[in-house]
């Protein structure tokens, strides 16, 4: 039998990445990016000011908030964010489910910042009541930080029931939302938080290179003298923009004008709704045709986020994760490694320029691909 079927690929012929970020982008999006700019050139900031303007409209941030820009990946933004609004005597009650947690332990840590740990199993959400003793009785916590979407598993932590828990305590909340921002609802109208971090490498489908931190501006005002390096300094960064609309140091451009386009494109797509939409119908097409494959997912459907699956490796010999994923990239499909140390398991990613033809494909190549490894069930050692 002969397959003459080409590869999937990107409208730019690139494999499809079903991956957490970097992710495949429009054909436009990267085309954009063709120009030079100065720094000062007055399209570009122009172009700059939207941007930061629009990113805050996302979480209908309106006048008591201000994205403030951060040149690098999203962990920079993070690092910013938590260095600047933590001060120095303060403290942060950081809650891990993943690796993104123990990524901003690990920062207040190097940054002197004083850290209580509430952690849960990959696949389990923060215990609330647990939450809301930590912050009834340690008085020396000022902030809560938390992922929306902790991207080592997909799993969607309560957002909401937090930040409510922090204003019931009087605590300030820290949030990386980085692969949720754009997909899932977040709106300062409703969570009471004074720092979301992102990026523009994930759900708005930009290229990488900035991150940013959308700040309630009263509160930003108070962390002066916070930063405790020069580049990561959020609120000189901040004042510099204000007073002279220039980076304090060379900006992305390619990277921030790319990231406008993107932002046309997710405007054009409806915002929130019709690009969370859009992930979520990838979502389900994916775990439903893995599913009849015989393959587990680690989550319930009531802690799935619609931006990456962590599916359990099946328990065959013949199934070799290696092959697995180079013959899925011969046909096109980039997935991802896994990341817990709950289970054994690998991920794939809902987000980027896919839609639901997308997952079909990387499904029939699925099957393909068992068939030819002469697995007959992916089934994982023991059932989950
Ligand atoms: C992607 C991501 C980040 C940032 O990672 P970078 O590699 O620095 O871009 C931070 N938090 C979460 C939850 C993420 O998914």
């Amino acid at each position: 039998m002969t397959r003459a079927a080409a590869p999937a690929a990107s409208e730019t012929g690139d494999p499809l990445l079903l991956t957490p970020g970097p992710l495949t982008t429009s054909k436009r999006v990267k085309e954009v990016m063709v120009h030079d700019w100065g720094s000062r050139d007055a399209t570009f900031v122009r172009i700059n000011g939207e941007v930061l303007a629009r990113v805050r409209d996302i979480v209908n941030g309106g006048d008591d908030f201000v994205t403030v820009p951060m040149q690098g990946s999203g962990t920079f933004a993070v690092e910013a964010m938590l260095t600047a609004f933590i001060p120095r005597d303060g403290g942060v009650l950081v809650l891990i489910n993943g690796a993104y947690g123990h990524r901003a332990k690990k920062i207040c840590d190097i940054a002197g910042r004083k850290a209580v740990v509430h952690e849960t199993a990959e696949d389990t959400p923060p215990d609330l009541a647990a939450v809301e003793r930590i912050l009834r009785d340690d008085k020396s916590i000022t902030h809560v930080f938390a992922v929306m979407c902790e991207t080592t598993s997909g799993i969607l932590n309560p957002i909401a029931e937090i930040g409510a828990l922090a204003q019931k305590h009087g605590k300030r909340f820290l949030v990386d939302a980085m692969s949720a921002f754009g997909a899932l609802e977040l709106d300062a109208r409703k969570v009471q938080f004074d720092a979301v971090a992102a990026s523009s490498n994930k759900c708005i489908e930009g290229v990488p290179g900035l991150g940013f931190v959308i700040c309630r501006k009263a509160a930003l005002e108070k962390t002066a003298g916070n930063a405790t390096t020069l580049v990561l300094d959020l609120h000189d960064q901040w004042r510099n923009l204000e007073k002279t609309k220039q980076y304090r140091f060379t900006p992305p451009i390619h990277v921030i004008v790319s990231f406008h386009q993107a932002l046309e494109e997710f405007l054009a797509e409806g915002g929130v709704a019709g690009r969370g939409g859009r992930y979520a119908e990838n979502c389900r097409v994916l775990v439903g045709g893995m599913r009849d494959l015989g393959f587990e997912s680690l989550l319930p459907e009531r802690l799935q986020a619609p931006i990456i699956v962590t599916f359990h490796m099946p328990a065959d010999p013949r199934f070799v994760f290696q092959t697995f994923y180079d013959k899925l990239k011969e046909r096109g499909y980039v997935i991802y490694p896994g990341k817990l140390t709950v289970a054994d398991s690998f991920r794939i990613g809902c987000i980027g320029r896919l839609n639901a033809e997308h997952m079909r494909g990387a499904l029939a190549a699925v099957r393909d691909i068992l068939a030819e490894m002469g697995v007959s069930s992916p089934k994982p050692a023991k059932a989950a």
